[in-house]
């Protein structure tokens, strides 16, 4: 068994159709993928569909929702939801309204630089998706005003530049109650990329228990060994079921390739234990 439970289609900033998804994961000899979008569902059907035409493939319905917590910025990753749900059908058209709004608001203030991308990032979002700093990052690209993605982020989209506004996302509890009412398991996305103490963490952690977030990623394609090590101690020692996922956006961030992630240690309790949809 090989699990990857947290990548993007094209539905969010993803390069690739969920159906190309689905099929470079059988490549990567993957028997799990969970298709975790930001903030919409609108790729799982296809990927379910996609997932049909290969035996070895199960493909878990979930999401990335981006919450905050003590004014931080926390992205959830919701795994084995029930994407009909109408309680997680309403927050998620919560947040991508507020995708929305901060596009436009996006748009506003780079005019105010002469900087014009309307078009620009209208042409890469299909019907459905949702806009994402990424996708102004390639219309920046495509303007000449940013050689690659990283230096679009670094010289605009970020705190103090050009085009960077502020988000207000909604707090980590509502954000849990959406995932848990539609029968999902609520994971902490990437824990080692909010630089937070250990202390803070385990802050975070009791918190997230008493939400009923039950999980948190112990394993992904930028977490050393001794990271690994490290959240995986955490996770036993608040009971916390252990995810593993790659966060694949594309073959541009070699970095992050689909089903790079290592598998997790045998000590840990994993996440999957708690799908309803693959359980016998
Ligand atoms: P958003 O949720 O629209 O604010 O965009 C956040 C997404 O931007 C993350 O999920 C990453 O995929 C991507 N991202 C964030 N920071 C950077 C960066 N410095 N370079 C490239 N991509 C980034
Ligand atoms: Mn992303
Ligand atoms: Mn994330
Ligand atoms: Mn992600």
């Amino acid at each position: 068994m090989k699990y990857d439970l947290h990548c993007h289609s094209h539905f969010s900033d993803g390069a690739l159709s969920p159906t190309e998804l689905v099929d470079a994961a059988v490549e990567a000899q993957i028997t799990h993928l969970a298709l975790t979008d930001h903030d919409t569902l609108d790729g799982l059907a296809e990927a379910q569909r996609a997932a049909f035409r290969h035996q070895s493939l199960t493909v878990i319905n979930g999401l990335e929702l981006s919450c905050t917590w003590e004014n931080q910025l926390l992205h959830i990753v919701g795994l084995d939801v029930n994407p009909n749900n109408a309680d997680l059908k309403a927050g998620v058209a919560q947040n991508k309204q507020r995708r929305l709004r901060r596009a436009e608001a996006m748009f506003e203030d780079f005019e105010q630089h002469d900087i014009y991308l309307r078009d620009f990032v209208a042409n890469q979002l299909v019907s459905g998706g949702v806009p994402t700093r990424p996708h102004f990052a390639q219309a920046l690209i495509e303007q000449g005003f940013a050689k690659d993605k990283k230096q679009a982020f670094k010289r605009y989209l970020v705190r103090g530049k050009p085009g960077y506004i502020p988000m207000r996302w909604p707090p980590l509890e509502e954000v849990a109650d959406w995932i848990l009412k539609a029968g999902g398991v609520a994971v902490l996305a990437h824990p080692n990329r909010y630089k937070m103490t250990r202390t803070k963490l385990s802050r975070l952690i009791s918190e997230m228990l008493a939400l009923g977030i039950q999980g948190m990623e112990v394993s992904t394609p930028t977490t050393d060994k001794q990271q690994t090590g490290m959240l995986g101690e955490l996770a036993n020692q608040f009971g916390l079921l252990a995810s593993v996922g790659s966060d694949f956006h594309s073959y541009d961030q070699p970095w992050a390739k689909l089903g790079s992630a290592q598998p997790l240690a045998a000590s840990l309790n994993p996440v999957w234990a708690q799908f309803s949809s693959i359980s016998a």
